[in-house]
């Protein structure tokens, strides 16, 4: 899996060093010198990982991530700071300017491919829901509201058989979130799946392996996204590296640092929300673009994309696909006398008196105003007719009951019918003539099915 990475540091012979090591681990370099360059270069160039030094002169490294944390633009890049050896300060003033990752000098190779590693992955997830909900954004169903999310209040479930350490941490983590305690890691691996904002993970605890336990996690669905926090014996070097590879967020070294610990939660928090936000949002998206909304019917767009298909099919050889074009008769009549609503109130009325009369495998859609198709794959002409027949019967033959019962309507529709001719046809073609089906059932007087075989 390789990245560009933005390798910032004032010094050439660090730069050089680390664009040595990375490039040999075929990951793409992009170097700045200064702050100012690093900015620009992230604006335009969008790299997947920034690795940013501390110690510039002019602008300074937290000033830089913190500029890089304010852009919407490039916000969502993750940023590793590099700080001195023991820079406990500066870890917690990067924290604060937003930066996701430390390495400390003189850089480790290890924990610098493991973060990259990690980073990574987490930037390919951040950039798919991106994508996606900047679409949705464009197609008008999205409204932004991801600037909102903060890194408080958070509920931090922490898993430690410890209980001087467990008590501790959240006394510290209570001040700002809501922790609950959990040393039995059976109980734990259920609680996990309840709405939990941060797991935090002893994995030096006695009576379990906390390791295994974050591994467990990050292979079941349900807990696949929440984000693991371990505290680790940092003295434990393969422990250490295990866990950033089997996928935990973040590790704190023990004895835990209280300040770190806030600071790291609400980095973790801030992006679980971030992150539930574009997922929330994207589930909306998808179901909002092939949906209608006032009727619930699959869209023109969706079942266009699905005809497409079908007809494609039977053009190879495939079995039949008839199409159905059904047209309200006199609607404007309804809209006229008793007001658009109720006019909406007998779209919907319709549309599920249509959906409760095809087949599962049909697909009725709404193609516009009063206007609906229902696509049939694996059907003929002489089928599509018996079936829009019955469609017909079951609007005609009951009134619409709507304003809450005090108008009593009876609803006609004309019906075309259509279907696949064989290798030339198309869904346009197929679609004309069902089209041409309804105007002929219309000038024939209306609550008629007719079918056109050619
Ligand atoms: P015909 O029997 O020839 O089909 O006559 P019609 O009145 O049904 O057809 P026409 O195409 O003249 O009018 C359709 C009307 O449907 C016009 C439009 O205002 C109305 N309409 C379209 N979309 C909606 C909608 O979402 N809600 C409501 N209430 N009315 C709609
Ligand atoms: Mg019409
Ligand atoms: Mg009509």
């Amino acid at each position: 899996m390789s990245a560009r990475i933005l390798v910032v540091d004032d010094i050439e012979a660090n730069v050089r060093l680390l664009e040595a090591k990375l490039t040999a681990e075929y990951y793409e370099v992009l170097t700045a010198r200064d702050g100012p360059t690093a900015l620009a270069l992230a604006a335009a160039e969008k790299p997947d990982i920034v690795l940013l030094d501390v110690m510039m002169p002019g602008m300074d490294g937290f000033d830089v991530c913190r500029r890089l944390k304010n852009d919407p633009d490039t916000r969502h890049i993750p940023v590793v700071l590099v700080t001195a050896l023991d820079g406990r300060s500066d870890r917690i003033q990067g924290l604060e300017a937003g930066a996701d990752e430390f390495l400390t000098k003189p850089i480790d190779d290890v924990m610098l491919f493991a973060r990259v590693r990690s980073l990574t992955r987490l930037k390919l997830v951040m950039d798919e829901l991106r994508d996606r909900e900047a679409s949705g954004r464009r197609m008008g169903v999205i409204a932004g509201a991801a600037n909102r999310l903060g890194g408080a209040g958070g509920r931090v479930l922490i898993v430690d058989d410890n209980p001087r350490q467990a008590q501790r941490l959240a006394d510290e983590l209570g001040v700002e979130h809501r922790p609950v305690v959990e040393s039995d890691i059976e109980k734990a691996a259920l609680a996990a799946k309840g709405p939990v904002d941060l797991l935090i993970v002893n994995a030096t605890a006695r009576g379990f392996d906390g390791l295994r336990f974050a591994a467990q996690l990050r292979s079941d669905e349900a807990t696949r996204h929440l984000p693991i926090l371990a505290i680790i014996d940092f003295d434990e070097r393969p422990r250490l590296v295990k866990a950033l590879e089997i996928g935990v967020n973040d590790v704190l070294a023990k004895p835990v640092d209280p300040e770190e610990l806030a600071a790291r939660a609400r980095t973790q928090i801030r992006r679980k929300r971030y992150t539930d936000y574009l997922r929330d949002n994207l589930d909306q998206s998808l179901e909002l673009a092939v949906t209608d909304q006032l009727t619930g019917l699959h869209n023109r767009r969706y079942m266009t994309g699905q005809l497409e298909a079908l007809v494609r099919r039977a053009q190879r050889g495939g079995d039949p696909v008839a199409a159905l074009m059904v047209d309200i008769d006199h609607f404007k009549k309804i809209n006229d006398t008793y007001g658009h609503d109720v006019g909406d109130e007998v779209l919907r009325e319709f549309a599920a008196r249509l959906a409760s009369n095809v087949r599962a495998i049909d697909l009725p859609c709404r193609y516009g105003g009063e206007e609906f198709t229902v696509i049939m794959p694996d059907t003929g002409l002489a089928d599509a007719e018996r079936i829009a027949e019955r469609i017909r019967l079951h609007v005609a033959g009951a009134p619409f009951r709507v304003a809450h019962g005090r108008e009593i309507l009876t609803v006609t529709i004309s019906i075309g019918v259509a279907a696949t001719l064989g290798e030339t046809d198309t869904p346009e073609a197929l679609l004309k003539r069902a089209d041409a089906a309804v105007y002929e059932a219309k000038a024939a007087g209306r609550n008629r099915v007719i079918a056109r075989a050619a």
